[in-house]
Order: structure tokens, then sequence, then C-alpha cells
């Protein structure tokens, strides 16, 4: 059986070869995360991040295993920017086969403490990045006519109303429908739309969120006892991308969640 599960592991390993892959948020976290898993499987991945820095550590860490990314510095909230980046990644390296539109920030505290500016800047980037994700990109990709696939992450937020985040909360079930709708439009054209709800995962964005105004060090090591590891969430996304799953409800830890859409079979290997 050792030819078998070598074949296979080798199909797998090359899953998205040849395939351009963007990932917003690709900084740090779940998009940092993602990032390397799609490059493991052979694609080409352009790590985007408002940070570019982190964007070029996570490019650098894939390169240095002799795989393909390239770093490139967008602020997702912002039309302008976003229509340069998209031009820019069409012009050097052609439609991307999949977008990952992951780049997101959390406000905490109770709805009466979120200033107006909160409100801005937590539905700024995380709904309004992931619609000029899908406007700008979703376009060159029915322009393209080859099909793509578009994977919003959004978060069990969605469902789950907290008291903490509402400003974050309500943005991400907007993304939720936003992929629910999108996915309905895109069907007939052969890109997929999928949204991911992953649950409490062990990244900045939670720690920073959750424990501000409590003891950061507590926070953080509740974070790794009880939170999702960035890397299983990737996993999630490829797997799921991989086996062409339609719809795979909350797991039972209720840790995450999806709604996926057919991935064209000729977007794999
Ligand atoms: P998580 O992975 O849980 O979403 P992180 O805070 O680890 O949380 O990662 C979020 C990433 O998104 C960071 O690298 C951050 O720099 C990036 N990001 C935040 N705001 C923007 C933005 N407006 N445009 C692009 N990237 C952004």
């Amino acid at each position: 059986s050792r030819g078998p599960r070598r074949a296979g592991a080798a199909a797998t390993r090359t899953a998205f070869r040849h395939r351009l892959v963007v990932v917003t948020g690709a900084g740090s976290g779940i998009g940092r995360a993602t990032a390397r898993a799609f490059a493991a499987h052979g694609a080409e991945v352009i790590c985007a991040d408002i940070d570019l820095a982190a964007a070029e550590r996570t490019a650098l860490e894939i390169s240095r295993r002799g795989l393909g990314a390239h770093a490139r510095q967008v602020d997702v909230s912002r039309a302008e920017d976003m229509e340069r980046f998209a031009a820019a990644v069409r012009d050097e390296h052609g439609t991307p086969d999949i977008v990952v539109n992951n780049a997101g920030v959390a406000v905490a505290g109770p709805f009466l403490d979120h200033e107006v500016a909160d409100w801005r800047r937590v539905l700024d980037v995380n709904l309004w990045g992931v619609i000029h994700g899908c406007r700008l990109f979703g376009r060159q990709m029915v322009e393209r006519g080859e099909g793509g696939h578009i994977v919003n992450v959004a978060s069990l937020a969605a469902f789950a109303p907290s008291r903490l985040l509402p400003a974050y909360s309500t943005s991400k079930a907007a993304v939720k429908m936003l992929s629910d709708c999108l996915r309905a439009e895109f069907a007939g054209r052969g890109i997929g739309v999928s949204v991911i709800c992953p649950g409490f995962v062990s990244t900045p964005i939670a720690s920073n969120a959750i424990y501000r105004e409590t003891d950061r060090s507590l926070g953080e090591k509740a974070l790794r006892r009880r939170g999702y590891p960035p890397e299983r969430v990737a996993a999630h996304i490829l797997r799921a991308l991989h086996r062409n799953t339609a719809v795979v409800p909350v797991n039972a830890e209720g840790k995450i969640g999806y709604a996926l859409s057919r991935i064209s079979p000729g977007l794999l290997r």
C-alpha cells in the first residue's frame, strides 16, 4: 500500500500547482497560515497586507522553501487602493484563480462604548474589504471566463451574538450574507464562493480584542489552551476546496463552520 499512499500524498501536494492565489491579511494569523498552506500545495501566492513588512515576512518564509510568493501592500478598506492592487495583480501575474478575502480587525467593548469611528473602521475593513475584493477580482474572473473561487473569511460571531463584539459580529454576519448572495449569482459562471466561519482562533486579533482591557498574558494563556490554531483553519479551507465539498456544517467542537460552494473541477489538479 506504500505506492498508492505516496501517489495520493503527491497529488495533494500539487493540488493547486500553477494556480494563482491572492490572500489578504497574509501578514499574520489565518491569512499567513492560509498563504503558506496554498504555497505548500503548489500554488503561487500573492501575500497582501496593510503591513507590508508582515506580508514580506510571510512571502519570504514561503520562498525560502523554494515556493512561489510575492508580497504586496494594500489597504482593503480603500476602494482606490484595492483597484490599484487588483490591476497590478492582473497586469503582473494574471487573473487569480482563488482569492481569499481574509483581512480583518476587531474592536472589543459593549455597544455604548463603541465610537462612530470604531464602527466605521470595523465595517470598512471587514465588510467593505470583502466587497472590494469580490467586486474587483470577481469581475476579473468573469472577464477571463475560466472560472475561479472566492473564499471569504467570516467568523462564528456571524451566528452567535456577542455582547462585547457588536461591530465585529455585525460585519461578519454581513460577510456571510454577501457570500451567500454572491454564490447564487456566480453559480452559472464557474466561480465558486465559500465563506468560512472559524470560532475562537489563536491569533493577535483575538487576544488584542478580547483581552485588551484585562490581563494580556492571562488572555494569551487562555488562547493557547482553548483557541483553534490558524494552521487548522487553513487546512480546513484547503481540504474543503480539494474535496469539492458543497456545504459542511459547524463542526462538533463548535469551533468552525462553513458554507462552501462547489469548486469548479478544472481548478484542481
Ligand atoms: P486573524 O488571522 O484572526 O484574522 P490577525 O490580526 O492575526 O487576525 O490578522 C489580520 C491581518 O489583517 C493582519 O496581518 C493585519 O495587518 C491585516 N489587516 C488589518 N487591516 C487591514 C487592511 N485594512 N488591509 C489589509 N490588511 C489588513
